[in-house]
């Protein structure tokens, strides 16, 4: 049953204290707006709760870059723990290395997700321009007046009127449900047929690593999959990746002896290092994955959903967190171009506010929205197109990992690919290098992509083995096809890495 109702007024809210929300809320802070923070879970930082679904992340380029922006990639840098290269474990332990990118500026981060999270807290809360409220979760909003309805830990009812909200509850977002009752909002959620299970490899005895550090271990095994992150404290975040149903899959997991049978069988090296993982299999939630959707992304230029709320997809380019990230890159750079422009951003300041300015709050805010709407279409513009595209390659990256590693084509095209980029750099760039290693739009990533698949597919016929490929006619065609597209692009010029 709910009790009283409370009614509260704020100038920005921020729905969902997760990454994006956090360091949104520092973007905010640093442009002098006062920003209150709702969140549904407890202070991250005072209990031990999980920080949710995995464990640690890879950061990489656009992720970093963000940080940069705002001045704290320099406080997260000794806190990650860089991977140069995948280490797969075949069935029978033996260990093939490969190389992240072209040479040794090119690689992954492992970051924890609740480190991450709670040193963005601190720093939205020294800007003096934040607060935070914790066991507040929204459920029901009025965008007439622009208001939340949040149910704290007491089932009392609060309301929060905005000027401004910006929705980073996640995928499963409840702004993005509020919006879905207005007109012209558009969303679909496509579940992946697929779920995940989180497992650990505690650090060994001496407090070293159990396995190589320096790399994201992957077992493929064609339609499943294990990986293994490294963490700070010298243990590994494990997880499994496994189709819902069929002969192989979480709905023949269900007793112990399953569990035990199938790792001995398919995970033999990796079972050895968790002595624990069968209680682990059982205890842990079964996490799934989803692409989101959504359209126009904002409700006029009151309310603007960012990160996963706006933007789910799947984690096979480990590229969420990193979007999520690159949305702050692009919000600022839409403010930055707005104020360059002569524009304003109006928000009356809490503190300025008399009660009978309060109770016109609304009619006040009206004279600014215009301004708001004008960043929030432009920031909608220059992100959905791109926002798609990670969507989608996402997608067909887990397609990928899941039906071509073990293919000799694929694998062949893929080290004729290595040669080029090591040959032409800077004219043949991979898909994968340019997500992973670049800020360039992620579509022209997509598309460059395309290209890269149609010149591979050339250069590969009539070959067997990589080096033989024709040098010659493979600068040709990234003359003529992919380099025209690549060079000269500023995102390329300048590169941030961990070391
Ligand atoms: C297995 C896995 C591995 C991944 N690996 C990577 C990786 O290596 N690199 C990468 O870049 N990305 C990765 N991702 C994606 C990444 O986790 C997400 O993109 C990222 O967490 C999105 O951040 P967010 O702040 O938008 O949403 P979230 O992290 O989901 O945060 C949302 C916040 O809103 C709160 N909230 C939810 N509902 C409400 C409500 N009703 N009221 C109030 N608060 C609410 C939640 O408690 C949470 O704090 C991975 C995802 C998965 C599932």
């Amino acid at each position: 049953m709910t009790e009283a109702t409370d009614e509260r007024q704020v100038d920005i809210l921020i729905v969902g204290a997760g990454l994006v929300g956090s360091l949104a809320a520092v973007f905010l802070a640093r442009r002098g707006f006062a920003v209150d923070v709702y969140e549904r879970r407890p202070d991250m930082r005072k209990v031990g709760i999980s920080a949710g679904r995995s464990i640690n992340l890879n950061i990489s380029c656009r992720g970093l870059e963000a940080l940069r922006r705002i001045g704290l990639v320099d406080d997260v840098l000794p806190e990650v723990v860089p991977m140069m290269g995948r280490m797969m474990h075949s069935r029978d332990g033996a260990l093939t290395y490969q190389a992240y990118g072209k040479d040794d500026t090119e690689y992954g981060n492992s970051v924890s997700r609740g480190g991450l999270n709670k040193l963005l807290m601190d720093k939205a809360e020294a800007t003096g321009q934040v607060r935070f409220h914790f066991n507040m979760k929204a459920q029901d909003s009025d965008f007439d007046r622009n208001s939340i309805t949040f149910l704290d830990e007491n089932n009392k009812t609060v309301i929060v009127r905005a000027a401004v909200i910006f929705g980073t509850d996640g995928a499963a977002s409840a702004v993005r449900e509020q919006m879905m009752k207005l007109d012209d909002f558009e969303s679909s959620v496509e579940q992946l047929d697929y779920g995940y299970k989180e497992l650990y490899i505690a650090p060994a005895e001496d407090g070293g690593f159990k396995l190589d550090k320096g790399a994201l271990h992957i077992w493929p095994r064609g339609t499943y999959m294990l990986i293994a992150l490294p963490n700070f404290d010298g243990s590994f975040t494990v997880t499994l990746f496994l189709p819902y149903k069929g002969d192989i899959s979480f709905e023949k997991l269900t007793t112990e002896q399953s569990v035990r049978d199938f790792f001995t069988e398919h995970f033999a090296d990796a079972a050895e290092l968790m002595p624990d993982y069968v209680q682990a299999f059982m205890n842990n939630p079964t996490g799934h994955m989803e692409t989101v959707k959504c359209h126009p992304w904002n409700v006029g230029g009151q309310c603007l959903l960012m990160g996963d709320a706006a933007h789910g997809i799947v984690p096979f380019f480990g590229q969420g967190m990193n979007c999520g990230f690159e949305d702050l890159s692009i919000f600022d750079e839409c403010v930055e171009d707005h104020i360059s422009q002569g524009g304003t951003i109006f928000v009356e300041r809490r503190s300025h506010h008399r009660e009978d300015e309060r109770r016109n709050f609304g009619k006040l805010l009206h004279d600014g929205e215009a301004n708001w709407l004008r960043v929030f279409t432009d920031f909608y513009e220059r992100r959905k197109d791109n926002c798609d595209a990670i969507a989608d390659m996402a997608v067909e990256n887990f397609i990928e990992m899941r039906d071509k590693v073990g293919d000799p084509k694929f694998l062949l095209a893929k080290g004729v690919e290595k040669i080029l980029e090591k040959k032409f750099p800077g004219k043949y760039i991979s898909r994968y290098s340019l997500v992973t290693f670049s800020n360039v739009p992620y579509r022209l990533a997509q598309q460059a992509g395309t290209i890269c698949d149609g010149i591979l597919a050339e250069l590969v016929a009539g070959i067997e083995k990589p080096d033989q490929v024709d040098l010659a006619l493979a600068e040709r065609l990234v003359d003529e096809r992919l380099a025209p597209m690549l060079v000269d692009r500023p995102e390329l010029k300048t590169k941030l890495t961990a070391k």
